[in-house]
C-alpha cells in the first residue's frame, strides 16, 4: 500500500504541468512492482507457513493418536500420565488411578468373524466410552484391544462408580457387520502412590491387577502386592524351566479313555509330569503356558511324541493296543515340520498313524482357525487324527468346525463333573453329542468322576469316557498294572460273550443286537467301563 500511495504521488506531482517525466514513472513501476512482489512473498510465505503448521499437527495427531478409534494412542496416555504424576509431585493432586481394561474374549472375535469385524467392534466399543464422557477422565487406546483410562483421584468409591458407569455402557449387546455381540471389559486398577511411585510401575499392577479380573471374573480388580509374588513365583519357574529343557527330566504319564460303544478299543491321553521333591510334581497347568510363552513349547511337544510313540512302538506287541492321544500347543500349529516329524518317527518304529490322534484345544483351533487348516490338513493326510480337545470353553462356530477333518471332540470337564445336577449341562453335552455326531464325530467326555456320569452319558449316546472313575493318570508301572487287570477282564468278559453266542446258536436264539456283537477277528478285547481301576 505505501508502494502504490508513493506512486500515486509521483505521478501527480509529475504529471500536472511538465511532460511525461520517464526516470519517476519508469521508478513508480518499479515501485509497484516490488510492492507486488513483496504482496506476492507474504502471500506464498503465509500459505507455507499455514501448511507446515497443518502438516505438524497431523504428525502430531498421528503421533499421539489412533487411526481406528481416534483415541489418544499408548504414547499420548504415558506423556499424560507423566503429567498427572508431575502434577502429584507438586502436591497439586492428591492421587490419581491408572486404569487399564481390555476386552473378554476379543481374540476369539477377530479369528472367527475376522479382523475386519474384530476393528468395527473395537470402534464401537471406543463410541460408547467416548460418549460417557468420564469427568475428568484421560481415555486411550493403549493396545489391541485394550483401554487405558487416567482419574485424577484415587478415592476406591469414585473410582468403582466409574467402572460400574464403564461396564452399564458394555450391557447392550453390539450389532457388528450384521453379527450381535456381547462384550465385557475386564479393568484393573493401580493407583498413586499406594501401587507404584513411577509410571511403568503403576501401568504393570494395573495390567496384572486386570489379568487377575479375567481370572477371577470379578467386574474389576485392583492391584494386590500378593499377585506379584504369583509373577515372581512365575519368573522362578520359567528360570528352573530352562534349565530343565537342558535335562528334560520329564515323565509321561497316561490316562485310560474307554469306548463305550466298542468295548474291544481303548485308549490312553499322555499326560507330561515334571518331577518335583519327594514324589511331587510341578502341575502342566502352570509350566505348560510358560513354555507355551516361548519356543520351549515346541522341545517339549516333540520330547512327549518321542516317548509316546516309543511307548505305542513296545504296546503293539501287546494282545491289547491302545491308541494313544497327544496334547499339541498354539506353537505347534506354526511348526511346519512338526507332520514331517511325526512321520519319520512313526515310520521308524513301525506305528500305524491311525494309532495317534493329536488333541488341540478348542480355543487354539478356533483363535487362528487359518493358521491351524494347513497343519490340520496335513496331519490328516498322514493319516493321524484331530481331536478338540477342552470343548465348550471357546467361542466356536460350529460352521468353522465343520470345515476341519476333525475325528473327535472332547467335552471339557466343567461340563462333565456336575452333569447330574446341572439340567443345562445336560443338555449342553446331549446336543453336543448329536451335533458331533451330525459332523461324523466322535465325543470323548473328560472328568468322568462317578457311576451315575457314565449311565447319563451312556443315554445322552456319547462315544467314549476319560475321567478319575476309570482311572487317574498312571506312570508306565502303573498303567502295565491296569492294562494287565483290563485284559484279564476282557479275556473274562469275551469268553463269557462268546459262550452267550455259541448258546444263542445252538437255541436258534435271535443274534445279540449290534451294539453287543464280539469282533470275533480282531485281537482287541472287550471290557466293562463301569468298572473303577
Ligand atoms: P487336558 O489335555 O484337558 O488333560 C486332561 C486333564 O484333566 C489332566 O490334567 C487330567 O489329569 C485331568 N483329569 C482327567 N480326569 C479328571 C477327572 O475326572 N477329574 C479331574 N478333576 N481332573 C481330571 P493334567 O494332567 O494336570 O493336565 C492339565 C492340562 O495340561 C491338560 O489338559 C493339557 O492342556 C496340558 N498338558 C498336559 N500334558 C501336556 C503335554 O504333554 N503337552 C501339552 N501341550 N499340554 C499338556
Ligand atoms: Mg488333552
Ligand atoms: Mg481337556
Amino acid at each position: 500500500m505505501f508502494f502504490v500511495g508513493a506512486y500515486l504521488s509521483l505521478i501527480y506531482l509529475n504529471l500536472l504541468d511538465t511532460p511525461v517525466p520517464y526516470l519517476e514513472l519508469f521508478t513508480s513501476v518499479i515501485m509497484l512492482s516490488g510492492g507486488l512482489f513483496v504482496l506476492l512473498v507474504i502471500n506464498i510465505t503465509s500459505d507455507s507457513i499455514d501448511r507446515i503448521i497443518k502438516s505438524q499437527m497431523a504428525v502430531m495427531q498421528k503421533d499421539s493418536y489412533d487411526d481406528l478409534t481416534q483415541f489418544p494412542n499408548r504414547k499420548f496416555f504415558y506423556q499424560h500420565a507423566v503429567e498427572y504424576l508431575n502434577r502429584a509431585l507438586n502436591n497439586s493432586l492428591n492421587g490419581f488411578a491408572l486404569v487399564v481394561m481390555d476386552l473378554d474374549h476379543f481374540k476369539g472375535v477377530n479369528g472367527v468373524l475376522g479382523h475386519h469385524t474384530g476393528d468395527a467392534l473395537l470402534k464401537s466399543v471406543a463410541s460408547r466410552l467416548k460418549v460417557l464422557d468420564i469427568k475428568d477422565g484421560f481415555l486411550a487406546r493403549i493396545g489391541g484391544d485394550e483401554f487405558g483410562l487416567i482419574l485424577p483421584y484415587s478415592d476406591a468409591k469414585q473410582i468403582d462408580e466409574v467402572i460400574s458407569q464403564i461396564h452399564e455402557a458394555m450391557e447392550t449387546p453390539f450389532r457388528v457387520e450384521g453379527h450381535t455381540l456381547n462384550v465385557s471389559l475386564s479393568p484393573g486398577v493401580a493407583t498413586y502412590p499406594e501401587h507404584g511411585i513411577n509410571i511403568d510401575d503403576l501401568l504393570m499392577h494395573a495390567d496384572s491387577a486386570m489379568y487377575t479380573a479375567k481370572q477371577k471374573q470379578t467386574p474389576y480388580s485392583v492391584y494386590d502386592p500378593r499377585s506379584s509374588a504369583v509373577t515372581y513365583h512365575q519368573l522362578e519357574l520359567q528360570v528352573m524351566l530352562q534349565q530343565a529343557l537342558q535335562t528334560m527330566p520329564f515323565e509321561l504319564y497316561y490316562q485310560p479313555i474307554l469306548d463305550m460303544k466298542n468295548e474291544s478299543i481303548f485308549g490312553l491321553e499322555a499326560l507330561i509330569r515334571w518331577p518335583k521333591e519327594k514324589g511331587k510334581f510341578v502341575s502342566p497347568e502352570l509350566f505348560i503356558p510358560l513354555a507355551e510363552k516361548t519356543d520351549a513349547i515346541r522341545k517339549i511337544s516333540r520330547w512327549v511324541l518321542q516317548q509316546a510313540i516309543t511307548d505305542l512302538a513296545e504296546w503293539q506287541k501287546l494282545p491289547l493296543c491302545p491308541t494313544v492321544n497327544i496334547n499339541l500347543s498354539a506353537r505347534d500349529l506354526d511348526d511346519h515340520t512338526l507332520p514331517d516329524y511325526i512321520n519319520d518317527l512313526l515310520a521308524t518304529h513301525g506305528v500305524s498313524p491311525s494309532q495317534l490322534t493329536l488333541e488341540i484345544t478348542e480355543t487354539t483351533m478356533m483363535s487362528n482357525p487359518e493358521r491351524a487348516r494347513p497343519l490340520v490338513n496335513r496331519l490328516r493326510q498322514i493319516g493321524i487324527s484331530i481331536a478338540v480337545d477342552d470343548f465348550g470353553t471357546g467361542f466356536s462356530s460350529l460352521s468353522i468346525l465343520s470345515e476341519f477333518p476333525i475325528s473327535e471332540i472332547k467335552i471339557d470337564r466343567s461340563f462333565i463333573s456336575d452333569l447330574e445336577n446341572s439340567p443345562s449341562h445336560q443338555t449342553i453335552v446331549r446336543s453336543t453329542v448329536y451335533l458331533a455326531h451330525g459332523l461324523g464325530c466322535r465325543v470323548v467326555a473328560e472328568g468322568v468322576e462317578t457311576a451315575e456320569i457314565v449311565s447319563l452319558l451312556e443315554e445322552f449316546d456319547c462315544d467314549k469316557i476319560q475321567g478319575y472313575h476309570l482311572s487317574r493318570p498312571l506312570c508306565k508301572d502303573d498303567l502295565s498294572d491296569w492294562m494287565n487287570k483290563f485284559s484279564q477282564t476282557s479275556l473274562v468278559n469275551l469268553s463269557e460273550k462268546l459262550e452267550q453266542k455259541k448258546r444263542r446258536h445252538f437255541n436258534n436264539i435271535p443274534p445279540l443286537p449290534y451294539s453287543e456283537q464280539i469282533p470275533l477277528s480282531t485281537e482287541c478285547l472287550p471290557v466293562s467301563p463301569k468298572k473303577n481301576h
